[in-house]
């Protein structure tokens, strides 16, 4: 797979159509220099050649981090394009015991790796997320934010008023819910595969 293709892509501002170069994967243990501008999200923006505006990419992008077992897929939301590359992961030798994520933004796949990076499993930090809403009695949008502390306490970020909130909860509502996690076979088989983990996955188990 070539790691980067050309693509057309409009300013959100001034309209004009750019072709720009775009990376199509980065697999971080051939190409560690590389991670550091997935995770501050500089791989996905560019800049129109026109009035300068910097830009979002739109493309569909692979994650691959074979130390950790873990390929993410930024999708651009094209069933035909998700079936393909799931197909494709399925094909793939050597997949066992491997992660495999859809996303949605930059920011959601930044979170992703972030909260395995931090040792964590996704499906549990979903799962914190809706306990904290609870606790706080707020309708949120949680993203993990850190694990801080040498207690390892998980802090959440959210939007409220213009401003950026955190959260925190002890670790131990983290290991309460990966127990939780475990002992639900129909949550855990939900996992397999190329999925989407996230609020709106988890809110059809909750129902
Ligand atoms: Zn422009």
């Amino acid at each position: 797979m070539a790691s980067s293709y050309t693509v057309k892509a409009r300013c959100a501002k001034c309209g004009k159509v750019s072709e720009i170069q775009a990376q199509r994967s980065v697999n971080v243990q051939e190409n560690p220099e590389l991670k550091e501008d997935v995770c501050s999200g500089r791989i996905f923006v560019w800049n129109c050649a026109d009035c300068g505006t910097p830009n979002l990419a739109k493309w569909p992008f692979l994650y691959h981090d074979p130390e950790h077992r873990l390929m993410i897929w930024l999708s651009d939301g094209k069933p035909e394009t998700e079936r393909q590359m799931a197909a494709a992961i399925e094909a793939e030798e050597g997949m066992e015991g491997y992660t495999t994520r859809i996303v949605d933004t930059p920011g959601d796949l930044i979170e992703k790796i972030s909260i395995f990076d931090a040792g964590l499993d996704d499906v549990a930090v979903e799962l914190c997320k809706f306990v904290t809403c609870q606790e706080l009695s707020k309708d949120v949008a949680l993203r993990f934010y850190r694990m801080e502390g040498a207690d390892n306490e998980i802090i959440f970020a959210y939007p409220e008023k213009g401003q950026m909130q955190m959260a925190g909860i002890g670790f131990n509502v983290y290991e309460d819910s990966a127990g939780i996690v475990r002992r639900n076979q129909p949550l855990l088989d939900s996992t397999r595969g190329l999925v989407r983990i996230d609020r709106d996955w988890l809110s059809r188990f909750l129902a």
